[in-house]
């Protein structure tokens, strides 16, 4: 293997270090709404917890029920937006299916100064305008940006191709990697010539959520890869890219588990400190 583990327990351990005399400071308090019982969230929820916890950030955990209506969740929004003790607060996805649709509604509602994951209008359309507004930016693109930033990895100039579109991986990290003087390609499931495609990339970025849909025939040798795919199998959990045939060729790779993950949720506590700034 040749190239290097670009691990993110390690960048998030000494951000969380850098974030502490801050926390000290600032005392800042996270809630996570959860809704349901879904198990992914709940392994997520309960490292978030952990992270805030290291760092000295207070946190709350409001458990609702699955069956919890539209109406009764806003009035939890509502309320939280109201009370001047919580800094920031997040409504851990994916919600029941009965809510699903109302997602874009439910982001809304939460308070541009306390939507500490970003996913909000206000916080996604400032960072259009440049670097400089990338205030409360969405935690998985901007961990990946601070991974890349840890690691001394350049970005200007360099051609970086994204495989997946969502709004809370693809579409912000495309911005944020052109407001850093990349040149950026975003590809989507009716990408055609997906392999030629990333096959250019000086950076590669993969968010599909397809254990080992990237193959080394993919991968321009020399490339840093990132893998933020997170996939259960019954191997364990997996990420998008092959990466033992992928790390004998590329220059840098992040490992799943223990990559992209702890990134972010080290930005989402980053995020909740500079909300907390911000309020001040
Ligand atoms: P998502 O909303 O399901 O988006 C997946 C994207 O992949 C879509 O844009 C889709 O294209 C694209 N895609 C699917 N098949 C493709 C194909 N054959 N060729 C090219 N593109 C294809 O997923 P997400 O929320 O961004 O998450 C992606 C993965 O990252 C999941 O495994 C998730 O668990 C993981 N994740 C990890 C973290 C972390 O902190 N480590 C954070 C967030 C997400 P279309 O738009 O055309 O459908």
């Amino acid at each position: 293997m040749s190239a290097i583990i670009l691990s993110g327990k390690e960048a998030s351990a000494a951000l969380l270090e850098e974030l502490k005399p801050k926390v000290q400071a600032l005392d800042p308090k996270l809630v996570v709404v959860q809704v349901g019982e879904d198990p992914a969230s709940a392994s997520y929820i309960k490292q978030k917890f952990k992270c805030c916890e290291k760092v000295g950030i207070r946190s709350e955990h409001k458990h609702l029920s699955e069956e919890t209506s539209y109406e009764d969740l806003m009035k939890v929004v509502e309320d939280l937006n109201n009370d001047d003790d919580v800094t920031g607060f997040i409504v851990q996805l994916p919600l029941p299916k009965h809510l699903t649709d109302k997602e874009p509604e439910i982001n809304r509602a939460i308070d541009p100064k306390k939507d500490v994951d970003g996913f909000g209008a206000y916080n996604l359309g400032k960072m259009f305008l440049s670097k400089d507004f990338e205030d409360l930016p969405p935690a998985t693109p901007s961990g990946i940006i601070s991974l890349l930033e840890y690691y001394n990895i350049p970005v200007e100039g360099k051609h970086a191709v994204i495989v997946g579109r969502s709004n809370i991986v693809g579409k912000p990290l495309a911005v944020m990697l052109i407001n850093r003087s990349a040149t950026v390609t975003v590809c989507n499931s009716k990408t055609k010539n997906l392999a030629e495609i990333t096959r250019q990339a000086d950076i590669l970025i993969c968010a599909v959520g397809k254990a080992h849909f990237i193959t080394k025939d993919m991968v321009k040798e020399g490339a840093v890869v990132i893998d933020v795919g997170v996939n259960r199998t019954d191997d364990g959990l997996k990420g998008d890219v092959d990466f033992d045939a992928i790390a004998e060729i590329a220059s840098a790779i992040t490992p799943v588990p223990g990559g992209v993950g702890p990134m972010t949720v080290t930005s989402l506590i980053r995020n909740c400190v500079r909300a907390k700034e911000r309020q001040s």
